[in-house]
């Protein structure tokens, strides 16, 4: 490790900061898979995120932003730089009449789940939804229906100046499992809009939405949710790679799911390469058959 590192490291130190050094990215991902980062830096609060930008910001660094890992795939050979993770951060969540005010820190599950006890409703089938309420943002997660960016009212952000910035909804572009926050900002907090709903229709709609989830989707093993996009609103990703017949085929230790076609999982200490190998061989098939080009879902970090 270089100078910059050990500047890094002692300043670290010194404010507190929780770090692992040469961490192994396959513990910090739903897909157990990846290399190891330099630092992984897990500031506890706003306080500490400050500092740790004030900490890098003037060094030749590459950083990334991880909320819970569960929607990337980190390269065989890992990560040169720092990753600032907001999974163990604040998870405040705090009503206030017909909004709630959230840490991006905080499980999108556990926010659904209160969101719930108050008979808000809206949120109910993105309870399911692995991941930080951060990476949600950044994924516009969605599920059934609903995304996360519908009841949204703002976020905010500190940049790697450490300046802090509000976004109202309409400044971002959602869409898709997308949205236009700036690169280098992270998300440090947002405020949703409560709508009540009735009791009963909610806990209807969370738990249809639980039951066709637990059916369809391959929960016993580690993924990161659905690869690629679907192409259309009434074409699914999942449809086509099954039509093209590769359901169950396997590289090395990766396998293309047989309950979700959509769904890579790792069934024996897969590798990045052999999901990456897959990957690549279902665009190839995918354009071959029906001449569509599919589009990842998921983030892939580290690979030059
Ligand atoms: C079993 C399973 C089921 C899933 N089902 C669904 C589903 O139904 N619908 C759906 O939409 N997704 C689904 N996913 C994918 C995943 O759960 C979502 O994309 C989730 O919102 C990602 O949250 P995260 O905190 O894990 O983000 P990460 O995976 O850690 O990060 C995702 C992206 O957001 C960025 N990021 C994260 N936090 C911040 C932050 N605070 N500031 C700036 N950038 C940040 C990262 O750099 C990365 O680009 C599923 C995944 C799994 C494993």
């Amino acid at each position: 490790m270089n100078k910059e590192y050990t500047d890094i490291k002692q300043e670290l130190i010194f404010h507190q900061i929780k770090y692992l050094e040469n961490e192994s990215m396959k513990k910090h991902t739903t897909f157990g898979v990846g290399g190891r980062a330099d630092l992984f830096i897990l500031p506890k609060d706003l306080l500490e995120i400050k500092a740790t930008i004030d900490i890098i910001k003037n060094k030749n660094i590459n950083y990334y932003f991880f909320g819970s890992g569960s929607n990337i795939l980190v390269d065989d050979n890992g990560l040169r730089g720092i990753i600032i993770s907001l999974k163990k951060s604040s998870k405040k969540i705090i009503f206030d009449n017909d909004k709630v005010f959230v840490d991006c820190g905080a499980m999108l599950g556990t926010l659904v789940k209160k969101i719930n006890q108050h008979n808000i409703t809206g949120f109910e089938s993105l309870g399911g939804v692995p991941g930080t309420v951060g990476g949600a943002l950044i994924m516009n997660a969605g599920a059934f229906g609903a995304e996360i960016s519908n009841y949204l009212i703002s976020v905010s952000t500190i940049n790697m100046e450490g300046k802090i910035k509000t976004y109202k909804n309409n400044d971002i572009d959602f869409a898709y499992r997308s949205s236009s926050f700036p690169k280098n900002e992270l998300l440090v907090s947002a405020v949703f809009k409560c709508n009540k709903g009735n009791k009963n229709t909610i806990k209807n709609k969370k738990m249809d939405a639980s039951k066709l989830r637990k059916k369809n989707q391959p929960l016993k093993y580690r993924s990161a949710g659905s690869i690629f996009k679907n192409p259309s609103q009434d074409l699914a990703a999942g449809y086509l790679i099954d039509k093209a017949g590769l359901k169950g085929k396997r590289i090395g230790g990766a396998q293309i799911s047989e309950k979700h076609a959509n769904f890579i999982i790792n069934i024996d200490n897969a590798s990045s390469n052999d999901v990456i190998s897959l990957i690549e061989l279902v665009k190839k098939e995918i354009k071959l058959k029906f001449n569509i080009k599919l589009e990842l879902e998921i983030k892939i970090l580290g690979v030059a």
